[in-house]
């Protein structure tokens, strides 16, 4: 596998970053996970841009120019011959030495590797996840998309460990998000309901493009929050990512949504974004 550093393509082995750089100190670090679906890029733009937004909201410089990052991202997706999977970019403030204000001067690196995943035929989109409901410990600004993901990686590790695939994290009483997706219910009268956008999540790429889809195919959307007693009580409920597009979640704290199988509306949603994303490189 071929990783990108800084303007090289190199092998694993030489890929590498100084224990000096901010991102590793400080998780000082913001990134972007793209979808790959026959050597294509899937909403690549709409990545890119929210990328330039992570960048600007840490008033952290870019590495390079827009068009730079793509060329060198369709470069590593050919080297590494990738047709199905993700590729991960993560740009980080760089090497200084370590004070916690910015360095007045220092030079942002870029690193992207790709990683082969299967993600159309998902036996889990057959099967529904099971996820638990965790307290939300992260930061105040979760729509910055930092490195900085270690609550998160608990609660994922404590879902693991409870014999379930993920969990959803709750603040004061409200559901926020997944580990790594955003959260979703289909209310009893088919409403789709999903948080509203704010510090408090993630602005999914894959959530705009879902919230879209639905709109055209009738579905009333509620961008409010909702409890985990309405999820629990949800007739279906589901998550976004790039990774995993509309995936059912079919059971919450050990509570069976409808009849434990992954949903109609969760189903034909997927069918729609996979649909689109085959057919259209920007959603
Ligand atoms: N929320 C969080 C906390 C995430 O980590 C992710 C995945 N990066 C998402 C939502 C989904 O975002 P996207 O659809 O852009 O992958």
């Amino acid at each position: 596998r071929t990783f990108y550093v800084n303007g090289d393509f190199v092998a694993e082995e030489n890929a590498k970053i100084s224990v000096l750089d901010r991102g590793f100190l400080f998780a000082d670090a913001v990134y972007e996970v793209s979808t790959v679906l026959k050597g294509k890029l899937i909403d690549n733009k709409a990545h890119l841009k929210r990328l330039a937004r992570s960048m600007s909201e840490l008033s952290m410089a870019p590495p390079c120019s827009e068009a730079e990052i793509e060329a060198a991202q369709l470069e590593l997706i050919k080297l590494n011959e990738l047709d199905e999977g993700l590729l991960y970019l993560q740009v980080s403030r760089g090497v200084a030495d370590r004070d916690f204000a910015y360095p007045a001067k220092s030079k942002s690196s870029l690193v992207m590797f790709t990683q082969v995943k299967n993600l159309l035929n998902s036996p889990m989109a057959e099967q529904g996840l099971h996820v638990i409901s965790i307290p939300d410990m992260r930061w105040k600004r979760r729509d910055i998309k930092t490195v900085g993901l270690l609550a998160p990686s608990m609660g994922k590790q404590a879902a693991l460990d409870a014999g379930v695939h993920d969990a959803w994290m709750v603040e004061d009483g409200l559901v926020t998000e997944g580990t790594s997706n955003n959260a979703y219910i289909v209310t009893k009268d088919r409403k789709i309901q999903t948080r509203h956008l704010g510090h408090e999540i993630l602005s999914g790429i894959t959530r705009h493009a879902v919230l879209k889809f639905a709109a055209e195919a009738g579905y009333t959307i509620v961008e409010e929050p909702f409890t985990i007693e309405a999820a629990r009580q949800a007739s279906e409920a589901f998550i976004t990512s790039a990774s995993t597009f509309v995936m059912p979640v079919v059971n919450i704290d050990g509570v069976e949504l409808g009849d434990g199988k992954p949903g109609p509306v969760s189903k034909q949603l997927r069918l729609i974004y996979i649909k689109a994303a085959l057919e259209h490189q920007d959603l």
